[in-house]
């Protein structure tokens, strides 16, 4: 699609793959499927910001360890079951750690996440470290939100 001057916003949003002008939470889903685009690991394209204010913290994708193998170049290492990739270390957790690496407070933040399995909320090992970092709110793809302590009633492990 080539675009003309007279296009407005909502037809260059649509080329892009982007929501147009709207509000903060479309705003912010739309980084955070960016940010999923860096991902390292092809079982899932994930992406997690942390905003506060309308403010933008720190962000994170699932990727592997600083200096270490890729899974698109390498393959994945799945543990027992096959269910998970061990070689990633999952979005949601990567941007509570760079937020830790710089010293950014996460207290009273709101995590957005996106997931290209269009998974509703963060696996059983990311909720607790979320609940933790005092995240008030996490916000998925389908701009549900779901709060802290409903995470407590459903970590499975
Ligand atoms: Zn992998
Ligand atoms: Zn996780």
């Amino acid at each position: 699609m080539v675009l003309q001057p007279e296009h407005d916003a909502n037809d260059i949003a649509q080329a892009m793959r982007l929501t147009p002008r709207s509000d903060w939470v479309h705003y912010f889903i739309d980084i955070a499927k960016a940010v999923a685009a860096r991902a390292t690991c092809p079982r899932a394209f994930v992406g997690a910001i942390l905003v506060k204010d309308n403010r933008i913290l720190a962000t994170g994708y699932n990727g592997s360890l600083p200096n270490q193998p890729h899974c698109i170049e390498k393959g994945c290492i799945l543990n027992e079951e096959g269910r998970f990739c061990q070689r990633v270390i999952h979005a949601e957790a990567n941007v509570l750690y760079q937020a830790a690496k710089f010293g950014i407070i996460t207290a009273g933040a709101t995590m957005y996440f996106w997931d290209s399995r269009n998974r509703g909320q963060p696996c059983g090992q990311c909720l607790p470290a979320i609940t933790s970092a005092g995240i008030e709110k996490v916000i998925n793809r389908d701009f549900d939100s779901v709060l802290p302590q409903v995470y407590h009633d459903n970590v499975t492990g």
